[in-house]
C-alpha cells in the first residue's frame, strides 16, 4: 500500500518505518526542513535501539521515502496518518492546534477518497473534529474517512513494540476505511480490535493512566515498605506473581516522567472534567508522581545535610533507560534542583547528554559514568539504563570522595553494594 505519515518523530518515524519493513511504500512527512534534510542525507535524528539499521535498508529498498511537502504525501497515498505533538497546555488540555493545521492541510490537497488516520493521543471526540474540520476545508463532494489508531509503543524498545504489538487498535465508522485498514496491518499478525472512533480515542488515554496509577500505586507501597522495613520488590514480586496483577509496571522509583505519561493522564483528567466527572482517583496518580521526586531529595538533604557546594555525581538523564529522550524527565528536575541549590553536579546518560547540553546548559555533563563518580560526595541514579548494572562498582568506590549511592530506580543489588563498601539508599527496600 502507498501510505503517508505526516509528523517524523519518535511515532512517525519508528511507524513509517516499520510499514516500509512489511512491505508498504511509506512517505514520511515533517515540516522541520532541517529534520527532513537531516533524514536525507542518512542521519537518523532520534535514538532508538534497531531504528538506523531498518531506515537504512527499506530507504534502499526505495520503499521509505522523507519530504516536507504534505501535499506530495497526500496525493501519492491512499492512508494518510497524523503523528504529529499534542503537547499540553497550561491547564493540563491538549493543544490540538499542530492536529487542526494538518487537517487543513490534508483538505486542502485531497482530491479522492484517502483514509485518514489519527495516530496522535488525542481526546475522545477529537476525530469527529478531524472529520468536520476536513469536511470544511476540502473540495465539496470529497470522499474520505477518518480512523483513530492510537500507537501503544514505548521508547527505547519502539521498533519491536511496533513490529510485535500485543494489539492493534482502530476506531473506524465506515467498512471501506476498516478494510483499508486491515490491509495495513495484516502483515504484522497481531490481534485487531476494531471499535468506533470515540472508543478507540478513550482506549489510549485509558490505559496510559492505568500504566500510572501501578506506578504510582507502587510508589505508595515503597512508603509504607521504608517506613516498615519490608522489601518492596519482593512485595511487588508477590504482587505480581498473581496473573491478575501482573509484574509490570510495578517498579518503585522516582515516579514516570517523559512526553506521554506527564501530559496523557492530565489530559485525562481534564478531558473527564469537561465530560463532567471528576477523577479524583488520577489527581492522586498525579500528586504521588510529583511526590516521589521531592521524597527522594530529602532522603539525599538528610543524608548530605547540606547540599550547596557537595560534589555530587548522576547517572541518567534520559526519561527511561535506551532513549536519548528527556522529555518532562525526573532525572533533569532533579539535577536542576541540585543545582539551583549550590550542588557542584556532574551528569553522564548514555544517550541523553546531547539533547541535555542543548536545552539545560545548568547541568554540566561528563563523557563517562566514572567521570561523573570522580571526587563525589554522592552518586545518584536517576534513570534505569541497564550499562550502569555492569559498570566496574570496585573503581567507583574507589575513586569517590564519599562512597555514597543513591539510587533512585532500584536498578543495583543492595547487599552486594553494601559489600562493596557503599553507603546506599535506594527505594522501599
Ligand atoms: P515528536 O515531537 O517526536 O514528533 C512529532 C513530529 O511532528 C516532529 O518531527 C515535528 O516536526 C512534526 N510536525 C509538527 N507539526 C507538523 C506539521 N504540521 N506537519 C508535519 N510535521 C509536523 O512527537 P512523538 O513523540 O512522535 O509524538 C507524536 C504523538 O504520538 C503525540 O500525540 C504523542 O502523545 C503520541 N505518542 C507518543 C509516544 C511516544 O512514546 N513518544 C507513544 C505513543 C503515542
Amino acid at each position: 500500500m502507498n501510505i503517508a505519515i505526516v509528523g517524523s518523530g519518535y511515532v512517525g518515524l519508528v511507524t513509517g518505518t516499520c510499514f516500509a519493513e512489511v512491505g508498504h511504500n511509506v512517505i514520511c512527512v515533517d515540516n522541520d526542513d532541517a529534520k527532513v534534510a537531516q533524514l536525507k542525507a542518512g542521519k537518523i535524528p532520534i535514538y532508538e535501539p534497531g531504528l538506523e539499521d531498518l531506515i537504512r535498508k527499506n530507504v534502499q529498498l526505495k520503499r521509505l521515502h522523507f519530504t516536507n511537502s504534505i501535499g506530495e504525501g497526500v496525493e501519492k497515498s491512499q492512508v494518510v496518518f497524523i503523528a504529529v505533538p499534542t503537547p499540553p497546555q497550561h491547564d493540563g488540555s491538549v493543544d490540538l492546534s499542530y492536529v487542526e493545521t494538518v487537517a487543513r492541510q490534508i483538505a486542502e490537497h485531497i482530491k479522492e477518497y484517502r483514509v485518514v488516520v489519527d495516530k496522535s493521543t488525542v481526546p475522545v471526540k477529537t476525530g469527529e473534529k478531524v472529520a468536520e474540520t476536513i469536511r470544511r476545508y476540502a473540495k465539496p463532494g470529497v470522499e474520505f474517512d477518518v480512523v483513530s489508531n492510537p500507537e501503544f509503543l514505548r521508547e527505547g524498545s519502539a521498533v519491536e513494540d511496533l513490529m510485535k504489538p500485543d494489539r492493534i487498535v482502530f476506531g473506524v465508522n465506515s467498512s471501506k476505511a476498516s478494510a483499508l485498514m486491515h490491509e495495513v496491518y495484516s502483515p504484522f499478525n497481531a490481534p485487531i480490535m476494531v471499535t468506533d472512533l470515540n472508543s478507540a480515542e478513550l482506549i489510549k488515554h485509558a490505559s496510559n493512566s492505568f500504566l500510572a496509577l501501578k506506578i504510582s500505586y507502587i510508589n505508595a507501597v515503597a512508603a509504607i515498605c521504608e517506613a516498615s522495613g519490608a522489601d518492596v520488590e519482593k512485595v511487588a514480586a508477590g504482587m505480581g506473581a498473581d496473573k491478575r496483577i501482573g509484574r509490570q509496571f510495578l517498579n518503585a522509583g522516582l515516579g514516570y516522567g517523559g512526553s506521554c505519561f506527564p501530559k496523557d493522564i492530565s489530559a485525562f483528567i481534564k478531558i473527564s472534567e469537561e465530560l463532567g466527572y471528576n477523577f479524583q482517583l488520577l489527581k492522586e496518580v498525579e500528586k504521588i508522581n510529583a511526590d516521589q521526586g521531592e521524597r527522594f531529595l530529602k532522603k539525599l538533604r538528610d543524608k548530605l545535610w547540606v547540599l550547596k557546594d557537595k560534589k555530587i555525581g548522576q547517572l541518567g538523564l534520559a526519561f527511561k533507560g535506551n532513549t536519548d529522550d528527556i522529555r518532562m524527565s525526573v532525572g533533569i528536575r532533579i539535577a536542576e534542583q541540585m543545582v539551583k541549590e549550590g550542588a557542584s553536579l556532574l551528569a553522564y546518560d548514555p544517550k541523553g547528554m546531547e539533547k541535555c547540553n542543548q536545552l539545560h546548559p545548568d547541568i554540566k555533563t561528563v563523557n563517562s559514568a566514572y567521570e561523573a563518580a570522580n571526587g563525589a560526595e554522592a552518586l545518584i541514579i536517576a534513570t534505569e539504563w541497564v550499562d550502569f548494572k555492569s559498570l566496574d562498582w570496585v573503581k567507583i568506590r574507589e575513586s569517590m570522595r564519599t562512597p555514597l549511592i543513591f539510587d533512585g530506580r532500584n536498578l543495583l543489588d543492595p547487599s552486594e553494594m553494601k559489600s562493596l563498601g557503599f553507603e546506599y539508599y535506594s527505594v522501599g527496600r
